[in-house]
């Protein structure tokens, strides 16, 4: 399904507020559910690709037709998209053979201009009740090897001292647990969520992602033995971990 905000359209039409959740995990000023207009959806895909370092400050971007194409979004809205990113200083435009788009040297501290505290936390709840979710909805039948490579992830990130290297470990653990215990459309619904969230906060500090890192390794086993109600503390200890 192709849709102006993206491939897998239903969950991000546009539509009211929520109110606070009863569960007390929403915002009142939450939108997480609100569209994603395709200019945001470029913004936020092109920051997710930064934070996994698939493309890096001075990097050229694929073409605009190759981007459309990617994200099931007209080549002119990708175009005008770019042109907003230059104009905001995210992206720079050269001409001639060498030319094309490339992320701006400056991006960081652009971005840091769009930081945005209280939006973030609206997403980073959403982001929790959709593990949440998951991991309830996957625990018992999970096999043992899917969690082989989110296991890997882990002891990736007890390895590396390097902050870029482990902010791009955090961010892809939680896609890929998105694809292990949702499917690929699961894993573009997380990859909307935590592009914006690029967008809204700093990468986490290395030492946030070390301990975060400790409740992915007890997630993983609490999935790897079917624990539901362990691997969704697990998720929640590690929700904390990040605010505090
Ligand atoms: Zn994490």
């Amino acid at each position: 399904m192709v849709n102006a905000a993206g491939k897998f359209g239903p969950y991000n039409q546009p539509g009211p507020a929520p109110t606070t959740s009863a569960i007390g995990v929403g915002q009142a000023r939450a939108l997480p559910l609100g569209g994603q207009s395709g200019s945001d959806l470029v913004r936020s895909r092109i920051a997710l690709r930064i934070r996994l370092r698939v493309v890096r400050p001075g990097d050229r971007l694929p073409d605009a037709g190759v981007l459309a194409e990617e994200l099931g979004i007209s080549e002119i809205t990708v175009r005008r998209a770019l042109e907003g990113m230059c104009q905001d200083g995210l992206l720079d435009r050269r001409r001639g053979r060498a030319g094309g788009t490339f992320v701006a040297q400056g991006w960081d501290t652009v971005v840091a201009l769009t930081h945005d505290a209280e939006e973030a936390a609206s997403l980073d709840a959403f982001h929790l009740l959709l593990e949440c979710g998951l991991v309830a909805h996957g625990a018992g039948e999970v096999p043992a090897e899917r969690l082989d490579g989110l296991r890997a992830l882990v002891e990736d990130m007890d390895r590396t001292d390097d902050p870029a290297h482990l902010a791009e470990l955090e961010t892809r653990f939680h896609l890929d647990l998105a694809e292990v215990l949702g499917g690929p459309g699961i894993r573009e619904f997380a990859a909307d969520l935590l592009g914006r969230l690029c967008l809204l906060l700093p990468a986490p500090r290395p030492e946030a992602v070390r301990e975060r890192n400790g409740c992915h390794a007890e997630l993983l086993t609490e999935l790897g033995r079917g624990a539901t109600d362990r691997a969704v503390r697990a998720v929640k200890a590690h929700q904390r971990s990040r605010h505090d």
